[in-house]
């Protein structure tokens, strides 16, 4: 095995790693890519990719989608508390695809572009120097990017958590197999208490989900069957969960010179769940901050220029946890939902939202205009 000396070491190959691998390793850094499992390996996920994650993942990758089996959608459905929203006209499309297969092509791009694979093995961390050592070696770095996910052991050796159980979000899935040419893709907020559900039609089968605030939702399971009901599901499926950031992102995305990004760093939309567009991002971020920081000498200052160039993602994701209290609180609900229906620019406003043509703070100021005063003043007071 090779070891020694890098000028990054990436921790985690999901999307955000991959992004930060390929991005630095495009940029001319010396970069090892360290994951615990080997590629293929499977990643609960709906495998939704918004606008947003395509635009990310074209200028990332240069290719303008993935060369793995994707269903596309361009027509889909909201539906809230039950009640239909009205459909996704004019939608910018949905792409569909299945973790295992995403996640692998992004690895071998990765590598291909330079990066050194060290998937399929752990190791510890040490902060200080910063390093990892694994089974055959130490490998060094001045900097470290950690994108190992919503458990992040990363974070929890940095700051003694990797989440705040108070606020993190919990979702289950299932994988309905069969043809699912025919099945539409729709979101239901508050199939979840504070969250969603999602069906959405892969090219081998439709995932069906439920997601929201874990403190909220003593019985997600629950959930889940109520939601499975909805849509008429009655198969006795096998049912998976995971822990998902739902907008609690760490304002200061690492320590030291060890930098966090994707879901390690909490960058998960608190709506819709979506994680895979600022997953690349941030990893693409993160590498551009250590490129900068190294080509100055100056490794202690690639955590400042992260989280300054982050500042758009913080922005959208403290807007989305407002926008999230007019949705999910029941007082000012039914104004929400009337918006919503009512208004086809709303709609349109929050289709361009998730085709990353705009950020929540548009989406804000077009609620502003089309709902009722009393909603805003009720939101200000808490
Ligand atoms: C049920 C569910 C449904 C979702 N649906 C969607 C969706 O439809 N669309 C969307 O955009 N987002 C969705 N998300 C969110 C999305 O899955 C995440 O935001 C996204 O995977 C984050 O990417 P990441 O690279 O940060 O982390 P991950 O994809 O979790 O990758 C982390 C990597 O780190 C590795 N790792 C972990 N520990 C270590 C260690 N000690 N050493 C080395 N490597 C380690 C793991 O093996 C893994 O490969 C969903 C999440 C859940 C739970």
């Amino acid at each position: 095995m090779t070891t020694g000396k890098f000028d990054l070491i990436v921790i985690g190959a999901g999307p955000a790693g991959a992004a930060c691998a390929r991005t630095a390793a495009k940029a001319g850094l010396a970069v090892a890519l360290v994951d615990k499992k080997r590629f293929p390996r499977d990643k609960l996920c709906g495998g939704g990719l918004t606008g947003r994650a395509v635009g990310h993942y074209a200028r990332i990758f240069d290719r303008p989608l993935p060369d793995i089996p994707l269903t596309r959608r361009d027509r889909f459905r909201f539906f809230a508390f039950g009640e239909d929203l009205g459909g996704g006209e004019e939608a910018p499309p949905i792409h569909l695809i299945m973790r295992r297969d995403f996640d692998a092509a992004l690895v071998a791009d990765a590598l291909s572009a330079g990066a050194q694979d060290f998937t399929g093995q752990t190791g510890t961390l040490d902060p200080k120097e910063p390093a990892i050592d694994l089974p055959g070696g130490r490998l060094s770095a001045p900097l470290i990017v950690a994108a190992d996910g919503v458990n992040s052991p990363t974070a929890r050796q940095l700051f003694g958590e990797a989440f705040d159980r108070e606020r993190i979000g919990f979702a289950l899935e299932v994988e309905q197999p069969g043809d699912a040419s025919e099945v539409p893709l729709r979101i239901d907020f508050g199939a979840a208490d504070w969250g969603y559900g999602w069906q959405f039609p892969k090219t081998c089968g439709t995932t069906i989900g439920v997601g929201g605030v874990m403190a909220r939702n003593a019985d997600m399971k629950a959930a889940l069957q109520g939601y499975l009901d909805t849509l008429g599901v009655d198969e006795d499926l096998p049912v998976k969960g995971q822990f998902l950031p739902f907008g609690d992102f760490r304002s200061t995305p690492g320590a030291g010179r060890i930098l966090l990004a994707g879901d390690a760093a909490g960058l998960v939309d608190p709506i819709t769940g979506e994680g895979i567009a600022h997953a690349l991002n941030s990893g693409e971020l993160a590498a551009l901050a250590a490129v900068q920081a190294l080509a100055a000498w100056q490794p202690d200052q690639a955590l400042r220029h992260y989280r300054h160039a982050l500042r758009p993602i913080h922005a959208g994701l403290r807007q989305a946890r407002i926008l999230r209290q007019l949705m999910f609180r029941e007082r000012l609900r039914p104004a929400f939902i009337s918006g919503f229906r009512r208004s086809r620019s709303l709609r349109g406003e929050y289709l361009r939202l998730l085709a990353g043509e705009t950020e929540y703070g548009e989406i804000m100021r077009a609620m502003a205009l089309r709902m009722p005063g009393f909603a805003w003043r009720a939101l200000r007071g808490g």
